[in-house]
């Protein structure tokens, strides 16, 4: 093309290059931004064939375009292609065109913009996005990221398994493969909910818990943080959520708290949950009354299982209890084991006393089946005791302890049975507590006072000995009974405060009136209960108390009943054989009215026996009474013992038991309980006769 039939000079000013070429694909003409390009000078281009500029594998997809072009004239289609430049190097370009109908030969004119910025630029884009991608490849955190047309477009290793290909899906329809859940993995959670869906609606995102079932048909739990992704200048361009798995953690809560509500042997609900329950049952009681019963389910003699056929065959029986204990009962109410042989049952609703009464027999005739274990079947039986929820603001705990009370009573009138707490109960119990407390303030407010019973030497009729007896005083005067408290401290334990102070009063009497007559010091009596003695400081303490007072071991005689004897521990048993030997008298008192046998006589280091007052009540007329006696008192010699008669009230008894050879005496007849006062004066008097015996009471 001659330089007049250019178009105007203006198209070298073009930033883009402009080519023009025939049909064939020769040059017409270039611009000076295509000769820049490709370091030509027009005169290079103008007059050879553009095909020949193309890179090889280029050729066949321009030829395409251009064809085209030729054809429809609208079309103006963008093709990348690489063209030559004058150094050898490949410069990439897009080529646009248009076609130009001339009466000497339709032309094309083509558009050739320089690509090389734009491919550096491709290429960097590129790169960031694998570096991006190798970095979330890395990371524990699922990360997901979406577009503005929130096409899900990153995510990291993580979640790479449900998806398959980045930027391929949207997120609606991700989101629509998976079920979701709330935090409790039941609620069922919309997945226009999910914290991906919310930060694409330009929610901030934070912490939330949600779960999702997995292909393998487990929940799997998450916590969610995302946000809306904005430009600088504030326009939304996508979201990302950061998704961590907190599966393992929830699954360890949840054993957690499963073991903390149950039981781990039977797998039952524990004390925790059953009083939890239990609040529950009792609030529901309040707003609907339905009736709410409480059954203590406690197995008698089940350490006889435990010893006789080893722990693993009682836990096996525990097990098997567990289950017919709820057998027993309907779905919704609730078995559980407080520990050792200790079971609850909660029933609600409940009709009425006919049904609670029905449920306590079933409950019973459940234990009582035979359980085979191993090679043995095993027979046990239950005490039950029964609680209905009464007034409306009953709480757990109290309901419990009615029930446990309850349970005690059907052990005391001799177990397999239930029984129900009633209002004679609660007396009982009130009252119990109320002598509690009048215990502990006479503790703590040195209310005790110690009384002495003469003991007679049966022969002479000279004072022997006495025994301590204590009494609780109250702030008017009033002497309480032992009967009416030792009981209630020997269940609640504050019986071994009480014996310490007795043993410390006695051992400072027993050196008082050791002084008083060192010739021939009395002998002083003490009662020290069953729970004292089997503490591990009790032969500590008393010759702690021996010590401190200077009173020789001769002087106390430790009154044990037999029961409390049979029950001691062997540790026990030696200890006390160890102050025997050391010189301290141990009797048995109320002698035959427990079920101690000879061996026991001989067995445990006794140096006398008591015969209890209700054989000295039927001397000398009841042939029964009399026989015991004697037969006592000859086994007691026979075994190099003493006896001592205690409850003599008449002078046939005194009698009687000084012909039988009985060595002391004891009872009303020569004196009731006396301060240690009138036994000084007594002593003073010097073994005093039996006639005066009578004056000093
Ligand atoms: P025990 O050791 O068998 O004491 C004898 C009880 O018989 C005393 O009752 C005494 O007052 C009573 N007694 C004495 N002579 C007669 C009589 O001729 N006829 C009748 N019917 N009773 C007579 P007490 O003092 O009420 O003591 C009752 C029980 O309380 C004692 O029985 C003893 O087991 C216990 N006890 C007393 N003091 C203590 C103590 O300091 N510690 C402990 N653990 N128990 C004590
Ligand atoms: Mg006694
Ligand atoms: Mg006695």
């Amino acid at each position: 093309m001659s330089d007049d039939a250019r178009p105007a000079a203006w198209i070298d000013l073009l930033p883009d290059g402009v080519v023009i070429i025939d049909a064939l694909g020769v040059m017409i003409d270039a611009n000076a931004t295509v000769c820049r390009l490709l370091g030509r000078d027009r005169d290079q281009l103008v007059g050879i064939n553009g095909f020949d500029l193309l890179h090889p594998d280029d050729v066949a997809r321009a030829a395409h375009a251009l064809a085209e072009e030729f054809v429809d004239t609208e079309a103006v289609l963008p093709t990348d292609v690489r063209l030559l430049a004058a150094d050898g190097g490949w410069v990439p370009v897009e080529i646009t065109g248009v076609a130009v109908k001339r009466a000497e030969g339709d032309v094309l004119a083509l558009c050739v913009r320089d690509m090389r910025r734009r491919a550096k630029l491709e290429e960097q884009l590129r790169r960031e996005r694998s570096f991006l991608q190798s970095v979330l490849s890395e990371v524990e955190v699922g990360i997901l990221a979406c577009d503005a047309e929130g096409r899900v477009s990153v995510y990291s290793h993580a979640v790479r398994g449900v998806l398959p290909t980045a930027g391929a899906v949207h997120l609606d329809e991700w989101l629509a493969r998976f079920r979701f859940f709330e935090a409790d993995g039941v609620t069922p959670l919309p997945a226009s909910q999910a914290p991906l869906s919310r930060a694409f609606r330009g929610e901030v995102v934070r912490d939330v818990e949600f779960s999702v079932l997995g292909d393998d048909g487990e929940l799997h739990f998450r916590r969610a943080n995302g946000e809306p992704l904005l430009d600088g200048t504030g326009a939304k361009i996508g979201a990302v959520v950061a998704v961590h798995d907190i599966t393992e953690q929830r699954q360890a809560e949840r054993a957690l708290r499963r073991q903390a509500l149950h039981d781990p042997l039977t797998g039952l609900p524990n004390r925790t949950l059953l009083i939890h329950r239990l609040g529950d049952a009792l609030e529901r009681n309040q707003i609907h009354p339905a009736g709410v019963a409480l059954f203590f389910v406690d197995l008698d003699r089940f350490k006889l299982v435990n010893d006789g056929l080893g722990h693993t065959a009682g836990d096996e029986l525990l097990m098997a209890i567990g289950v017919r204990l709820e057998e027993a009962v309907r779905p919704g109410d609730t078995v559980a084991r407080l520990g050792g042989d200790e079971f609850v049952v909660l029933c609600e609703p409940i009709a009425g006393p006919d049904e609670t009464a029905a449920i306590a027999e079933r409950l019973g005739e459940a234990v009582g089946r035979p359980v085979r274990i191993g090679d043995h079947e095993v027979r046990v039986t239950a005490s039950i005791g029964v609680t209905v929820a009464s007034s409306s603001d009953v709480l757990p705990e109290a309901m419990l302890r009615d029930a446990d009370l309850a349970m005690y009573r059907a052990k005391e009138r001799g177990r397999d049975g239930w029984e129900l707490f009633d209002d004679r109960l609660r007396e009982r119990v009130l009252a119990r507590i109320a002598t509690e407390h009048m215990l502990l303030h006479a503790l703590d407010n040195h209310q005790l006072r110690l009384l002495f019973q003469p003991v007679i030497d049966a022969v002479t009729g000279a004072l022997a000995g006495a025994e301590a007896l204590v009494r609780l005083e109250l702030v008017d005067g009033t002497l309480i009974e032992p009967v009416d408290f030792i009981g209630v401290a020997e269940e609640s334990g504050l019986v071994t405060r009480v014996d310490q102070w007795v043993l410390a009063e006695t051992c400072r009497q027993a050196a008082a009136w050791a002084s008083a007559r060192p010739d021939s010091p009395l002998v002083i009596g003490w009662n020290a209960s069953s729970r004292t003695i089997g503490r591990g400081d009790f032969v500590a303490l008393v010759r702690e108390n021996l010590d401190r007072f200077g009173v020789a071991p001769t002087q106390l005689c430790l009154e044990l009943t037999e029961t409390t004897l049979i029950a001691a521990t062997a540790a026990t048993r030696h200890a006390l054989t160890r102050l025997r030997e050391e010189g301290l008298l141990i009797g048995l008192d109320d002698f035959g009215t427990g079920y101690s046998s000879l061996t026991n006589l001989r067995d445990f280091a006794v140096s006398f026996v008591k015969i209890d007052s209700s054989f000295t009540s039927g001397i000398p007329h009841d042939h029964e009474s009399t026989a015991i006696a004697r037969a006592i008192i000859d086994l007691a010699h026979a075994l190099g013992l003493t006896v001592v008669a205690e409850g003599v009230n008449t002078e046939a008894q005194r009698v009687w038991l000084a012909q039988a050879g009985c060595d002391d005496l004891q009872g009303f007849l020569f004196s009731p309980p006396v301060s240690a006062d009138t036994i000084t004066a007594w002593l003073l008097r010097q073994a005093a006769p039996l006639a005066e015996a009578g004056d000093i009471a």
